[in-house]
């Protein structure tokens, strides 16, 4: 399958995302998670992100179609794949319209996840992730088994610098600025399926029912 996942930091896109792969063996594409690698590598990529990731706002647009102009050509990708936190502002949007007819790829859907502002700061909040691996865990709903230590790879589980309160707070006012409009964008090319995303089997069962996988 070919998916937009749409929704705010928090939504659940990337658990989603997880879901999904073990459909069809499509790829999960995390801008977010191609950007915490550069910065922990210290690639010139990571350089350039560094501040804005830190402080909750969007990284260039140039700066994130460079990296997906190569993801999305590789080999891994042809079997599907699921955008998560891409694309984020109409300019992305756009630029991946075009990239996308340029290798005549169709997308099945953008599915936008729909989360109330409470659901998300109490989850962005209590998430914390693995170093290492970036493992996702919950201190109220899927703790580490001891704590601070990754229960897959062993490394060290800690709270993002973006998930402090004042920078989560950030991330959702440039999210209601820039990366809704996103949602009338797709509805506007036929392609939006809303969908309530308090629980994520729910959002898994409504993709595979609209695109019949
Ligand atoms: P995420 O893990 O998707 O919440 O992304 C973490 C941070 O990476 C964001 O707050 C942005 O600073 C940056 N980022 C991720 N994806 C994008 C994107 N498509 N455009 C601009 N910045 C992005």
């Amino acid at each position: 399958m070919r998916l937009i996942l749409l929704g705010a930091p928090g939504a659940g896109k990337g658990t989603v995302a997880k879901m999904l792969t073990a459909v069809d063996g499509s790829v999960q594409i995390s801008t977010g998670d191609m950007l915490r690698a550069a910065v922990k590598e210290g690639t010139d990529l990571g350089k350039k992100a560094e501040a804005a990731m830190k402080a909750g706002d969007l990284v260039s647009d140039d700066l994130i179609m460079g990296i997906m102009e190569a993801r999305l050509q590789e080999d891994a990708c042809k079997a599907g794949f699921l955008l998560d936190g891409f694309p984020r502002t109409i300019p992305q949007a756009e630029a991946l319209k075009g990239l996308l007819g340029r290798l005549d790829i169709k997308l099945d859907a953008a599915v936008n996840l729909n989360v109330s502002r409470e659901v998300i700061l109490d989850r962005l909040t209590t998430r914390r992730t693995c170093v290492d691996c970036g493992a996702i865990y919950n201190v109220k709903s899927a703790p580490t088994k001891v704590g601070g230590v990754c229960d897959k790879c062993g490394g060290k589980v800690v709270q993002r610098d973006d998930e402090t309160e004042e920078a989560i707070s950030n991330r959702l006012d440039v999210y209601n600025a820039k990366t809704a409009p996103l949602v009338d964008f797709y509805r506007g090319e036929g392609m939006l399926l809303d969908v309530n995303a308090t629980s994520s089997d729910t959002v898994v069962a409504a993709i595979r029912q609209h695109i019949g996988h």
